[in-house]
């Protein structure tokens, strides 16, 4: 299994950023995601910022990308925008990756350029999967 490391996680996270305001009501791609799966793949999506609460986080668009790979074990998550600054994930991605990802409690979150905490430190009292 190819080992990757903070720094590269996070470059990759930065790779796909790419803002663009598509409509009136609608942008895309400030915030940029990469996760690595416990078989070692690579994961990416951007946020969809959208009217009426209908968008969703960039961690919600590499898990979506995971799972539509038949992927389902989160080991490490990075959010980061154009500029570099790191995104603690939002509490529904904190749900979403304990509901869906093995292990769920144990995953990585790069949450600072120095500093990763595990999900049970950022979801200390889980609605489920405790
Ligand atoms: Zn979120």
């Amino acid at each position: 299994m190819v080992q990757i490391g903070n720094e590269e996680l996070i470059g990759i996270a930065k790779s796909v950023v790419k803002p663009k305001r598509i409509s009136r009501e609608v942008s895309t791609g400030t915030i940029g995601c990469a996760l690595v799966t416990g078989k070692g793949n690579v994961y990416t999506g951007v946020c969809i910022d959208a009217s009426c609460g209908i968008g969703f986080c960039a961690e919600h668009s590499a898990i979506a990308s995971m799972v539509t790979n038949g992927e389902f074990k989160i080991r490490k998550i990075v959010a980061v925008s154009q500029s570099g600054k790191i995104f603690p994930p939002c509490g529904r991605c904190r749900e979403l990756m304990c509901q869906i990802s093995g292990d769920a409690l144990g995953i990585e979150i790069i949450v600072g350029k120095n500093k990763v905490l595990k999900l049970k430190e950022l979801l200390p009292s889980p609605w489920q999967k405790v």
